[in-house]
């Protein structure tokens, strides 16, 4: 019980147990009250610190008797009372080390709370939409490649159909030039046999001594000389193979186009 009552932090001046103040250079635990009496002594330098912040002011280096009361704000060091008042500090910006702390203290809160609170889970957001995005693209590549087989074979079914459309043209075209063809030669050779029958007769009649026969014969070669009518060609079908000019042609057929910009490799 008693080592406890040791154990209580007291005022150096009163007593009073937990006081919240310390004077950093006199190295005294002072209650509130206690504070203004110690000031009062101005014999020496006093610097009046929060319990919590005791031994947290640091010496000065080159002043080994003096703490660094006062932040230097163009240098941003600690610097004693002397290091203020001679030397390089004299012209900058000073303000008093717990009040510069203090801020400090208060701008590192802000920091932190903007970039837990909005920075880092900008930078989360954009972390987690990558793998989406990488399968969008992915997920557009495949729709556009889908469509473009899509769209070559129809382009294939609709030329097979023209070339096959175009074919049996050709075929009912030649069938019926056959069938003329054929018409022709069937009449050619009917007079022609007709033609063979009169020769035969007309070398019988110069053979013959019948005046009566060779009186009757009248000419029938008129008949053979207008040759039937042969059949005209008028309009064969004729194809000329165009080149292929990609081009033009390949991108009518295939209408899906690029629009968002991949920097080209073949910009040169
Ligand atoms: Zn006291
Ligand atoms: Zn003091
Ligand atoms: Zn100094
Ligand atoms: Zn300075």
């Amino acid at each position: 019980m008693d080592e406890c009552l040791q154990d209580v932090i007291r005022c150096d001046l009163c007593e009073t147990p937990v006081p919240p103040k310390h004077c950093e250079p006199c190295h005294l635990h002072l209650c509130e009250a206690c504070v203004e009496n110690h000031l009062s002594d101005q014999f020496k330098d006093h610097y009046i610190v929060p319990f919590k912040q005791r031994g947290s002011i640091p010496k000065c280096l080159y002043h080994s008797t003096n703490i660094c009361i006062i932040l230097c704000k163009d240098c941003n060091v600690p610097i004693c009372k002397i290091c203020s008042s001679f030397g390089e500090h004299v012209q900058h910006k000073k303000e008093d080390i717990l009040k510069a702390t203090a801020e400090k203290k208060e701008l590192i809160r802000k920091d932190l709370r903007e970039l837990e609170k909005f920075i880092y889970p900008r930078y989360q957001e954009a972390a987690k939409s990558i793998p989406v995005q990488r399968a969008d693209v992915n997920k557009r590549s495949q729709n556009l490649t889908t469509a473009l087989d899509k769209q070559g074979k129809a382009i294939h079914t609709e030329i097979y159909t023209i070339i096959q459309g175009m074919k049996s043209e050709i075929d009912d075209m030649d069938a019926q030039h056959i069938a003329a063809i054929d018409q022709h030669e069937v009449a050619i050779n009917k007079t022609s046999t007709k033609i063979i029958k009169v020769i035969l007769d007309l070398k019988r009649l110069l053979d013959t001594s019948d005046v009566c026969l060779v009186s009757e014969y009248t000419s029938r070669t008129e008949a053979f000389r207008s040759f039937p009518a042969q059949f005209q060609v008028t309009s064969l079908p004729t194809f000329t193979p165009q080149e292929i000019n990609r081009a033009d042609s390949a991108t009518d057929w295939f209408s899906v186009r690029t629009s968002h910009h991949i920097p080209s490799k073949n910009a040169l």
